[in-house]
């Protein structure tokens, strides 16, 4: 926690983190969270939409006519996120932090709605959304995402019935269509409620984003690094899918300069030791590019004549191959 407070001051960025509750103020076996999917058996890329729109319009006939549909949804693109319901003429909008995913911004849609429900006292709501990760989140007795737990918390405890139900976008059911077009308008409008809090999950991927950037400015304004001269950035480098162990290691001590062979001389608290051939500091970066001695495998492998490029990672797969060529693999 004080990291993240370090890492919001020093980069200007100010968001809430979820409230979190993990356990249920109500045990799970006193109540079920109804969350109706029967429209998932059609697909909407081998359906007619009008079949589709028709079975949704039977199942609210049959099974909800005496409940109050709020529809939800949420969008995101370059300029921001946002999300909204629909109940009847009522029409509620909300921006999100840009940063946040678009489950986060589904969920939040549904918890709005929830909240929505109980502030009015609607005895029978049925909350529809095309989002079915977000939906199936509230099965789950113990869901890791903070807004999930809130609504099933809400749930738990409301003396209204509030169901879910998941529909398919795009297929032309009339509910979905306006909130889908409300939640784009969201983003940008100045109707929309602002939310400043995030889930733990984006927040972290955030902190992720930045404490990165921090690091490779730091890198980038090291000087007198030998490693520096092989890696330029902090990104993860690809290790070769058929590699060994053996090669793993001598890869990396070439990479990182210290091997047994030039620096078993701390242990041994005996002198530098120098190339025989060369009379000069033996090093990894003079076997690699220097050393007269090894100048035929440094042709026959084509190796690089430059640290960066012999050491680097497009170049891992010959390291091993150079290392174990002039005989030396085992002495780092
Ligand atoms: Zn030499």
């Amino acid at each position: 926690m004080e990291t993240y407070t370090r890492i919001c001051k020093e980069s200007n960025f100010h968001l809430n983190i979820e409230v979190s509750s993990p356990f249920l103020t109500t045990p799970f076996w006193l109540y079920s969270t109804q969350v109706h999917t029967q429209l998932s058996n059609f697909n909407k890329n081998f359906n007619p939409h009008s079949i589709i729109t028709s079975n949704f319009n039977d199942i609210i006939n049959s099974d909800f006519h005496d409940f109050n549909l709020i529809y939800t949804d949420a969008s995101k693109n370059i300029t921001g996120t946002g999300c909204a319901f629909i109940s009847g003429s009522v029409k509620k909008l909300y921006k999100l932090p840009t940063e946040a995913s678009i489950f986060t911004a589904e969920i939040t849609a549904i918890k709005e709605a929830t909240i929505y429900v109980e502030s009015t006292h609607i005895k029978k709501a049925l909350i529809i959304s095309d989002s079915l990760s977000a939906l199936t989140s509230l099965l789950s007795p113990n869901p890791s995402n903070e807004i999930s737990q809130q609504i099933i918390n809400i749930i738990a405890n409301s003396k209204n019935t509030i169901e879910f139900m998941w529909v398919p976008s795009h297929t032309g059911i009339k509910g979905n269509e306006e909130v889908d077009l409300l939640a784009n308008q969201a983003i940008s409008s100045t109707e929309s409620t602002v939310i400043n809090s995030l889930p733990y999950k984006d927040l972290s991927r955030i902190i992720n984003l930045i404490s990165n950037k921090q690091w490779q400015t730091q890198w980038d304004h090291t000087s007198d690094n030998k490693l520096k001269n092989i890696k330029k950035t902090i990104q993860k480098w690809r290790s070769p899918i058929n590699t060994t162990r053996k090669a793993d290691i001598v890869t990396t001590r070439a990479r990182i300069g210290h091997t047994h062979l030039t620096h078993s001389f701390l242990f041994n608290h005996d002198e530098h030791p120098t190339c025989h051939q060369c009379d000069l500091p033996l090093t990894i970066e003079h076997l690699t590019l220097s050393c007269t001695k090894y100048n035929h495998e440094r042709s026959i492998l084509n190796f690089p004549s430059n640290i960066e490029e012999a050491l680097g990672e497009t170049n891992t797969d010959a390291i091993f191959n150079f290392f174990n060529a002039i005989k030396v693999s085992n002495l780092l």
